[in-house]
C-alpha cells in the first residue's frame, strides 16, 4: 500500500466495497502510526483486518547493511525486490536530523567526482521505494507516530544517488506523500531537492511542489564545467542560472542552493570564487562548499583547509552565506555509492565462489 496516493487508496478502498473513509484511516495508521501490520489497526473492524491482510501488505525496503558512524551519521544500504540496491543516509545536527533520500538506482549523469557516476545499472525508483526510505528512517529513530516537535528527522533531502528531476514523476508523488499534514507531515520548507541542472524541470518543480531547490554547480566556467558535469553540455550556466531566477517562491526567506564541491586546483581558486559572486547577482542564493569525499580511484583531491577558507570569505564578504560542510561519516564511507559498489563486488565475488564450488552440470 505505500506509495499509493489518497486518490488511488481510495479507489482501491472502492473497489473492494469499503467505505471512502475506511482510506483515510489507514492512511493515519500507515504514515502517521507506521504500522506495518493489519491486525494492529484497531479502529478497523477485524474482519476488514483480516480482508485487508490477505490482499495487501505495508512494505519497507530491505535492509542490506546498517552502519552508524562515531559522528552518529548512519547510513542504509536498501535492497529492493529485484535485487537492486540504493543508500540512503541520516545525518543528526544539534538543531535538526537531515535524511538524504536516493532517487535512481545509480546515475546517469556521470559527474567526474561523484562515484555513483562510476556505477553502470541505472533504473528509476518507484513511489514506494522513495517514500519507503523515510519511514524505513523513521522505523530505526523510533519516530512513531509522527511527533510534533523534538524530531529527529526535521529535513530531507534528495541529494543521494539519482537525479531527482529524471525521475520526476515519482519523486514528485513521493514528495506529495511526504508532506501530508495526516501522514509523515514534512514539511515543504523542510524539503530540498538536488538537481545538477535538468533545466526544463526546474519550474514545474518550483510550481508543483514548492519545496527547495539546490543546485549542483561546481564550476564557474561552461568550459570547467562541461567536464566536470556532463549535463552543462546540454544546459550551461546561463542557461542554468536563468532558470534559477525564475524559480518559483525563491525570496531572501527562501534561498537557492548552490553546492559547490571542493577539488584541488581544479576549482578552488580566489579568481573563481569572484566569479562565483559575480554569476550569483541578483539571485537569493547561499552556497554550500563542500570538502570532496574521496573515493578509491578518485581522480581528484579534497581542497585544502585554507584554500576552502579563503574561497567561503570572499563569498562570505560579498553578502552570501557560505558554510563549509564538515565531511561527516568518513569511518562508514563518505562519498555516497561507496557502500554499494562495495557490496555489489561482494556479491559478484559470491556468485563466483559458488559457481566454482558447484559441480558441473
Ligand atoms: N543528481 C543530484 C543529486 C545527487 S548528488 C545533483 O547532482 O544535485 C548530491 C550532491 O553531492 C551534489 O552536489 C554532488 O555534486 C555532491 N557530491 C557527489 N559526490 C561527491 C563527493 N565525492 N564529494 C563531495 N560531494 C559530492
Amino acid at each position: 500500500m505505500v506509495g499509493l496516493s489518497r486518490e488511488e487508496l481510495a479507489a482501491e478502498m472502492a473497489a473492494i466495497g469499503a467505505q471512502p473513509f475506511r482510506a483515510r484511516q489507514l492512511w493515519h495508521w500507515i504514515y502517521n502510526r507506521g504500522v506495518r501490520d493489519f491486525a494492529a489497526m484497531t479502529s478497523l473492524a477485524k474482519t476488514f483486518r483480516s480482508e485487508l491482510a490477505e490482499r495487501y501488505v505495508v512494505g519497507r525496503p530491505e535492509t542490506a547493511r546498517a552502519l552508524v558512524s562515531s559522528d552518529g551519521t548512519r547510513k542504509w544500504l536498501l535492497r529492493f525486490a529485484d535485487g537492486q540496491e540504493v543508500e540512503c543516509v541520516h545525518i543528526p545536527e544539534e538543531d535538526r536530523g537531515t535524511l538524504c533520500v536516493s532517487s535512481q538506482v545509480g546515475c546517469t549523469l556521470t559527474c567526474k567526482f561523484c562515484h555513483t557516476g562510476t556505477q553502470r545499472l541505472v533504473r528509476n525508483l518507484s513511489t514506494a521505494e522513495i517514500v519507503g526510505q523515510v519511514m524505513l528512517a523513521r522505523d530505526a529513530l523510533g519516530e512513531w507516530p509522527s511527533p510534533q516537535d523534538d524530531r529527529q528527522l526535521t529535513n530531507v533531502v534528495l541529494m543521494g544517488m539519482g537525479e531527482p528531476l529524471f525521475n520526476y514523476d515519482n519523486v514528485a508523488k513521493a514528495l506529495k506523500i511526504v508532506m501530508d499534514h495526516e501522514g509523515l507531515s514534512l514539511s515543504r520548507r523542510k524539503i530540498t531537492l538536488s538537481t545538477a541542472g535538468v533545466v526544463p524541470m526546474i519550474e514545474r518543480c518550483g510550481r508543483e511542489l514548492g519545496v527547495n531547490l539546490a543546485i549542483s554547480l561546481h564550476a564557474v566556467s561552461d568550459e570547467l564545467r562541461d567536464t566536470l558535469v556532463p549535463l552543462n553540455k546540454k544546459y550551461a550556466i546561463a542557461e542554468l542560472l536563468e532558470a534559477c531566477r525564475n524559480y518559483p517562491g525563491s525570496s531572501n526567506a527562501r534561498r537557492i542552493t548552490f553546492e559547490y564541491v571542493m577539488l584541488r586546483g581544479v576549482n578552488d581558486s580566489p579568481a573563481e570564487a569572484r566569479e562565483l559572486v559575480r554569476l550569483l547577482q541578483g539571485i537569493p542564493a547561499k552556497v554550500n562548499l563542500i570538502p570532496f569525499n574521496p573515493w578509491p580511484g578518485a581522480p581528484f583531491e579534497r581542497s585544502t583547509a585554507a584554500a576552502i577558507k579563503l574561497f567561503s570569505d570572499i563569498v562570505n564578504a560579498a553578502g552570501y552565506s557560505s558554510p563549509v560542510r564538515t565531511p561527516r561519516g568518513e569511518d562508514i564511507m563518505a562519498a555516497c555509492g561507496q557502500l554499494k559498489s562495495e557490496s555489489v563486488k561482494r556479491r559478484k565475488g559470491a556468485a563466483a565462489a559458488e559457481e566454482a564450488a558447484a559441480p558441473p552440470a
